[in-house]
């Protein structure tokens, strides 16, 4: 345990060893995008007024494959943050492997040159004037959109604790960018409590990287077993579902990894509330699975754990201006939500044909990551071109995704799926429920490479 973890940050490790890691990993890299690469990307005359929503992951690559498939381009993207954040590494920032600064780069220097930028933030959709409103701007209108503002976090749903006081009562979510250097330093300070309970939970709403939660425990677990203190620690992890993930062969190897790391698994459990002083969990304790949504405010049996270190996951839905408008599949109260409602193939909005959604908020059954998109945008992109050109998008995405999950440092589960959990491993002929160490060589050498130089770049 740990090798790879000390390559990347000790001081007097011997640079040659490093190197190699790092080209092994980015020839890996080079053998994902050489498979992936798609050959459909020709230059169009069409023109269109095009504007973006986001200037996240998504929202950056589809202005990348766009500017490069029009000639003649008329492309604006309006995204409020000055600081584009890599959010894959956070999870290695809590554990310790990324610094902050290598995931956050500035907005400017990633927004192609051609595409210009609205710095500002949208209040409200009006497809059915193809317009939409702005903070400071006010009317922006378009001929298409591209729909790309990913999930917005509700921290508000668990009582008692606020993404301005993560930290507090040692209660950590890595999944915001301050809140992931928070919980490094808490898991750092660990060693110094000598004993304790650990909890980590996820949540009942579809999350960006479904992977995370379980991340970080395995993460946090196995820096104690470095520090040879494993042994005074209880750690819990509380599922939210009746599984640890889908498709059933990643969850069934997760399971064993967690029992043979003595983590115990409790089952269909949904955090309500936390006392940062008391430093207590209020768990909801949920009914088998039905096909009835789950209530918010139903009186189910509560279940109180006590903690020394809590990490959590807030649940997640579409951003607030698009969940009220007319482009989100209608939310009930309890299943929340509210994701762009587009056809699982083409990624086309289902009523509204001049708006093509993808990334995190867009209504599509398979996992939201970052992997999925770079298989989405190529495909979402070449679909628009042909809408501007009048004809008949073609093109349908497969619901690729992937989920690198950390199980230990050296070592990852590469867990690749599309649609109906139909397993898509980029190299076949590997048992997929074995975790390797060449996959952490990619996760931490390759791919935010990957994500700057090929994804962001419409390269890939
Ligand atoms: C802890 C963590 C670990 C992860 N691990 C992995 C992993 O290992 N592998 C993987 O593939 N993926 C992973 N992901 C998921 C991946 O980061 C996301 O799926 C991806 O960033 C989603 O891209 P997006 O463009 O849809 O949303 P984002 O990248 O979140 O971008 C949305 C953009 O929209 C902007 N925006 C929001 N509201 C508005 C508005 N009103 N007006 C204008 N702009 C707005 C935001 O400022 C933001 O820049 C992880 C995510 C987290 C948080």
């Amino acid at each position: 345990m740990g090798v790879e973890k000390k390559s990347t940050h000790q001081a007097g490790q011997s640079w040659s060893r490093r190197r190699f890691f790092k080209i092994g990993a980015i020839g890996l890299a080079g053998a994902i995008i050489a498979e992936r690469t798609y050959d459909y990307v020709s230059e169009s005359k069409a023109k269109a007024k095009i504007v973006i929503v986001g200037g996240g992951a998504a929202g950056i690559t589809m202005a990348a494959y766009l500017s490069d498939m029009l000639r003649y381009d008329d492309i604006t993207i309006i995204e409020p943050n000055e600081t584009h954040y890599y959010q894959p590494g956070y999870t290695l920032i809590a554990a310790d492997v990324f610094t902050p600064e290598e995931v956050a780069r500035p907005t400017k220097t990633l927004i192609p040159s051609q595409v210009k930028w609205l710095k500002d933030s949208v209040s409200e959709l009006n497809p059915d004037n193809n317009t939409l409103l702005t903070a400071h701007n006010g009317k922006v209108s378009y001929d298409y959109l591209v729909l790309v503002p990913g999930c917005q976090m509700d921290f508000n749903l668990v009582e008692g604790i606020t993404r301005e006081t993560l930290g507090e009562g040692n209660v950590h979510c890595m999944y915001d960018y301050k809140g992931a250097r928070i919980c490094r330093d808490a898991i750092r300070k660990l060693p110094d409590l000598k004993e304790g309970r650990l909890i980590f939970t996820n949540t009942y709403t579809k999350i960006k990287c479904g992977g995370a939660p379980k991340k970080i425990c395995l993460l946090t677990e196995d820096n104690l077993r470095e520090h040879k203190i494993r042994d005074q620690f209880d750690i819990k992890y509380f599922a939210n579902q009746n599984e640890l993930m889908k498709p059933k062969v990643f969850g069934d190897r997760l399971i064993d990894i967690f029992k043979e790391r003595k983590v115990e698994v409790k089952y269909r459990h949904r955090l309500a509330s936390v006392d940062t002083s008391a430093k207590k969990a209020v768990f909801d304790l949920l009914p088998e699975p039905s096909a009835a949504p789950l209530a918010l405010d139903a009186n189910y049996e509560k279940v109180i754990v006590d903690f020394d270190f809590l990490h959590f996951i807030p649940p997640m839905s579409a951003p607030d201006f698009v969940k009220n408008s007319a482009v989100a599949v209608p939310i009930d109260k309890a299943n929340q939500g509210g994701w762009v409602k587009v056809d699982k193939g083409t990624m086309i909005h289902a009523t509204y044909k001049n708006i093509i959604s993808l990334g995190d908020v867009a209504g599509l059954p398979t996992s939201k990551t970052g992997a999925a998109i770079r298989m989405q945008a190529p495909i979402a992109a070449a679909n628009l071109v042909s809408l501007i050109e009048g004809k008949e998008p073609i093109l349908k995405y497969n619901g690729y995704s992937a989920c690198p999950i950390v199980t230990e440092y050296g070592k990852v589960l590469m867990c690749e799926f599309g649609y109906d959990e139909k397993l898509m491993p980029i190299i076949p002929f590997l048992d997929p429920a074995v975790e390797r160490g060449m996959w952490w060589l990619l996760k931490v050498h390759g791919l935010k490479p990957m994500y700057y130089q090929g994804m962001l770049k419409g390269l890939m």
